[in-house]
This record gives C-alpha cells, structure tokens and sequence, in this order.
C-alpha cells in the first residue's frame, strides 16, 4: 500500500487563491505539505489545475432518476407537497420502484462523483441511509441532524425539530432542513416557527428559502444560519427562486445544492452554469465564477462544521482533490465551465476513485477496488462498478435506461 506520494507540476487553486506552489504531498488520507514526495511523485506536465473535491450540500441519492416530475406547463406549485403526489402518482416512479434502494442509492452516489463531487448529505432520515452510506464510492455525510421540513404537514423525518436541532448543538452537527419551499401561508412561517421553537441559530442550514422575506433574510443573518441555493429545482417547481442577490449581499454564506434530478439539474457542475445564467437572468449582473466555486467548497464545508476536514487544499485537511483539463485559462471560470469528461482525476482521503488510466499503478498502490469504463472515448478508471450497476437496472426496468449523469459510453 503506497501511503505517501505527491502531485506535482499542478495549478494548485483555492477559494482563497491560487497557491503558489505547485505541488501536493499526500500521506495516508491527508494533505500533510505542498512539496514534492521523494517516494513516489506523479507529475502533471501537461496543463491541469487541481482543486479541492466538491460538495454537494443538498440531493436526496434515492432520488437521483430520470425523467424530471413537474409541474403542467404555466401551473406552478404552491408548496413541495404538491410535487410529493405528482412524483409519487407518476410513471417514472413505478419504474424506479423496480429498482432496489440500495442500486438507488449507487446511482446517487456515481451523480455526484462523475461531477467531482467527495462529499455529499442526502437529505434523509439516519435510518434510510447509515446501511448504505460505507458501500457507497464517495464521503456521503453521516454527522447530521434534521427535519424534513418545518410545517405542520411536513414528512416528520427525524425526532422533531427541537430534539433534532439540541442534538445538532450538543455535537456540533448541522441542523439541516427544507425552509420556506412554497407560498401558502404556513411555508412562509418557517423562521418564525423555528425563532418560536428556539431553534433559530448557526447550526442551522436551510435549504431553498424561496419563501423568505427581507426580514427572515435579517434573522438569518443576525443567527447566523447558512442558506443552499438549488435554483434548477426551484425554477423547475416554482418558476422563482429566493432572493438570492439580497442574501449575498448581508453576507450570509450560501451553498449550491443539486437537489435530486427529479427536479434539479443533472449534476453540480450544470448547477453551477445554470445558478449563473439564472443570476443574469434575473439581475442583469454576472455572478462570478470565483464565488460559485465557494458555494461548492469552502462554504459547504462550513455549513457541514466539517471546515476543518475539506473545503479547501489544506495542509492537515483530507486529501479529497479534483484535477481537471481546463477550458479557460483562468481557473475559476474552468471549473464553472467544466463538463464530465473534463475531469483527469478524483481523489477522496488520497485514494484515486475516478480519473484516467495513466494512473493505473495510483489505482492499484492504493488497493482501490475498480473497475475500467469509457468515457466519450477516453479510457478511464472509476471506484466500484458502475457499468455493473447499470446493467443491473436496465434488467430490473425491463428496457436500455439511460441516465444523462452517468457518463459511460456504451
Ligand atoms: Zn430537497
């Protein structure tokens, strides 16, 4: 087992900068310097840029499938329930229903890493997912508290929200749950319920807000409350999305989630171009690239308390690394530009999971368990079978499924 090597020869960038050195030395799972390893080196002479692995704040890996459910054309919702009973009333979801949870989840979990995602929470109950999260090819986050909603006609996912949300603070987890996802009266009474419950603070993490007024802006930020952004997944149910420059502006920290692709985009990278296009879109302004790359880093990472562990290329912080062909020469705008095949390689705590097969002997020093697929014609190498896992739902749904977020030729 190869414990210490180093990248070299690499543009090293973080949400802070690009770091001047061009090397990476990693030991056993973390970044322990950015030197070169006299051990063993592998050095990138041609011209990638490395950054720290991406977070997925928020999906729901059960519910990575295709086709999209939504709304008829000019009838948007009111509230996410109304979606719940056209998904659970419509075909594709009899299709999926063929499929084991546990293949469910795979598809998930291979969603996020064939777009650099390491990290990721499934917005689920422990119960659903602690079996499946040590099987699954990426860091799917298992130090988190929730609700699934704070209505009275949410799913009642978890122990309740205060219990829930004294759980978060005695063990320094989030507190993660859906926010305001609608219009009608009681949707817009989440801060206000959660202010009532004495649960309005830092570790809580909100997802959509597309219901927040000015003032629920103002308590987030005074509790220090960090907000995801799924604009996709909004667009798609609601046609509007939260007041996202207003929450930019009062400094609150935002992440971008994917939401599932039953309503979101495909990935985090085409939820990254389209939460910029959508910023254009709806304020004329760019939003730049640099702060989309926090949104998938270092301030997920916060969100998650984990900041201390990922978000960035740190000495001491796990060596979760994504080395991508960039299309642009500056590095942040290549990253949000990036498309699937971009990537040359993925690393979580040090061990290669996707990449090209240059880095066979990586693959195999490292003891990862992987198999060989092809990817717009390149030859790459990723953590686990997926082409397997593929086959495997195409018997179980009885015709040649395709799925846009997995890459592999066939
Ligand atoms: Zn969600």
């Amino acid at each position: 087992m190869l414990k210490q090597f180093s990248l070299s020869d690499l543009k090293l960038i973080n949400p802070e900068g690009i770091l001047k050195s061009n090397s990476l030395k990693i030991d056993k799972k973390k970044i322990v310097s950015f030197d070169k390893s006299s051990l063993y080196d592998i050095s990138f002479k041609d011209k990638i840029y490395a950054y720290p692995a991406l977070i997925n704040v928020h999906d729901h890996l059960r519910g990575d499938y295709l086709p999209r459910v939504g709304p008829k054309p000019g009838n948007y919702y009111i509230n996410w329930s109304l979606w719940d009973n056209d998904l659970k009333s419509s075909p594709v979801y009899q299709e999926r229903a063929n499929i084991s949870v546990e293949n469910c989840y795979f598809l998930g979990a291979y969603k996020n890493l064939f777009s650099g995602v390491v990290t990721v929470n499934d917005h689920f109950p422990h119960e659903f997912n602690e079996p499946l999260i040590p099987l699954l090819p990426i860091r799917v986050i298992k130090e988190y508290t929730l609700a699934h909603e704070c209505s009275s006609f949410d799913l009642k996912w978890g122990d309740g929200i205060e219990i829930e949300h004294t759980r978060a603070k005695k063990r320094d987890h989030p507190f993660i749950t859906h926010l305001e996802e609608g219009f009608d009266e009681e949707s817009q009474r989440g801060i206000e319920i959660l202010e009532e419950l004495n649960c309005l603070d830092e570790y809580d993490v909100f997802i959509h807000c597309i219901g927040f007024s000015e003032k629920d802006i103002e308590k987030t930020k005074k509790a220090g409350a960090a907000v995801v952004w799924c604009p996709a997944s909004n667009m798609f149910m609601f046609n509007v999305t939260c007041k996202i420059r207003k929450i930019l502006e009062r400094g609150i920290e935002v992440s971008i989630g994917t939401d599932s692709t039953h309503t979101g985009s495909i990935n985090i990278l085409e939820e990254m171009r389209y939460a910029r296009s959508l910023y254009r879109k709806m304020y004329g302004e760019d939003l730049p690239a640099r702060k989309i790359f926090e949104m998938v880093t270092i301030n997920p990472a916060k969100a998650f308390r984990m900041s201390d562990r990922i978000g960035s290329l740190q000495e001491g912080k796990f060596a979760d690394i994504l080395l991508l062909r960039p299309r642009f020469e500056d590095p942040y705008e290549a990253l949000v530009n990036a498309d699937m095949e971009d990537i040359e390689l993925l690393l979580m705590e040090g061990d290669p999971i996707y990449g090209s097969a240059k880095y066979e002997v990586l693959f195999t020093e490292r003891n990862v368990d992987y198999t060989e697929i092809s990817v717009r014609g390149r030859r790459m190498l990723v953590k686990g079978d997926p082409t397997g896992l593929i086959q495997e739902i195409r018997e179980a749904v009885g015709f040649k499924k395709k799925l846009d977020f997995i890459p592999i030729d066939d």
